[in-house]
């Protein structure tokens, strides 16, 4: 466990990434870390703690994944790939289409074939999908068997991304392995996603909005536990694992009214929630069933849902810095051309 590797991680300035990174510098005190990230307005490197950014065993790589001379050169030098770069926000792929599958597609296009050419020397490639690829919950918990449903561009995108790499791990062999998170959550989220966006109103007193009824749940994994399930199924023996597929979740769901609810008391804010209507492709229910990565590499999550949103507020209160900007522009009157706001 303790020999010196080189991981790959795509995507590493962002919310997700940012705490990989920051996990594996953590746990794996001999492993050299590489990111490739393009610092796309979802990423920053404001999320790498300093004492990272300035190790020796740390190297930042500004560049595309659809640059194919670059990517080959960082995946030939690497033992692990770790897969997560991506356009990821539901609400935008609604009216910014396009840069989802050019992003997601293409770029997974373009990792997934320097693995082709580099399979040889490589210890294992870990592709981040997401349980959005089911859609709506057609059977409860949701089990990697589920059929794929994705409803919104981006579902649909980072569905093409799971089932290419699929198809390249029975085509070309390459050491692949699919994760599926569900919903994540935790410090260094941009306020596109609702819990931050929730905290940040809660805060400052200003209405919840939520999209429809809220009744629509989700399966709420704190990023930690998830930084701790990708580490586990990377140093898994590789026969349990290569070739696999596996949610990541708790198997819980929690509504977004109840989380609204949630952060209002947790913030003691006096925000009124109010509704507008629903978003278009909106998923009515996800629950994982995370019996598989339980049964092979022995992983649960440890932090409830209300101590994970506990710790997220508090970090949101500490760090306005983070997010003044962010809620500033998300305030102005965007017009965007479908009439989908964020
Ligand atoms: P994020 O948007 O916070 O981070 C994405 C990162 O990728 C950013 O740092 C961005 O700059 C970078 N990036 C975007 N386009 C790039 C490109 N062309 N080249 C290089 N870098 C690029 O996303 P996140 O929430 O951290 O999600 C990480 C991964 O996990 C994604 O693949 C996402 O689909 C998946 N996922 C996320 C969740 C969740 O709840 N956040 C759940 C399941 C799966």
């Amino acid at each position: 466990k303790n020999r010196e590797k080189t991981i790959l991680i795509t995507g590493g300035a962002g919310f997700i990434g940012s705490h990989f990174v920051e996990y594996v510098f953590n746990h794996h005190p001999n492993w050299k870390i590489v990111v490739l990230d393009a610092l796309t307005y979802a990423g920053h490197l404001r999320n790498i703690p300093e004492h990272v950014l300035k190790s020796k065993r740390f190297e930042f790589w500004y560049g595309n994944i659809a640059d194919r001379a670059l990517v080959f050169e960082l995946v030939k030098n690497a033992d692990i790939v770790v897969h997560m770069a991506a356009e990821s926000h539901v609400a935008r792929s609604l009216f910014d289409d396009l840069k989802f599958f050019e992003t997601d597609v293409l770029g997974t296009q373009s990792v997934a074939s320097a693995v082709v050419k580099c399979k040889d020397n490589l210890e294992v490639f870990v592709h981040i999908s997401t349980s959005e690829v089911y859609g709506t919950a057609v059977e409860v918990p949701m089990s990697e068997m589920h059929p794929l449903n994705p409803t919104t561009p981006y579902a649909s995108a980072k569905c093409a991304a799971d089932r290419l790499v699929y198809s390249y791990i029975i085509t070309y062999e390459i050491p692949g392995i699919i994760l599926r998170p569900f919903n994540n959550y935790g410090p260094r989220q941009h306020l596109e996603k609702v819990i931050p966006r929730f905290i940040v109103r809660a805060l400052k007193n200003k209405p919840l909005i939520i999209h429809g009824t809220g009744e629509n749940t989700r399966d709420w994994t704190f990023v930690t536990d998830c930084c701790e399930a990708i580490d586990g199924v990377i140093n898994a023996p590789k026969e349990k694992v290569i070739g696999q597929i596996f949610n990541i979740g708790t198997g819980k769901e929690v509504s977004i009214k109840e989380i609204a609810q949630f952060v209002k008391k947790f913030t003691d804010s006096s925000s009124p929630i109010q509704h507008i209507s629903d978003r278009p492709g909106q998923v009515k229910r996800h629950i994982s069933n995370n019996q598989k990565i339980q049964n092979i590499i022995n992983w649960q999550p440890c932090i409830s849902f209300e101590e994970g949103l506990k710790k997220t507020i508090e970090w949101y209160k500490k760090h306005p810095e983070w997010w003044e900007d962010m809620d500033w522009m998300l305030n102005l009157p965007y017009k965007t051309w479908n009439g989908h706001d964020f």
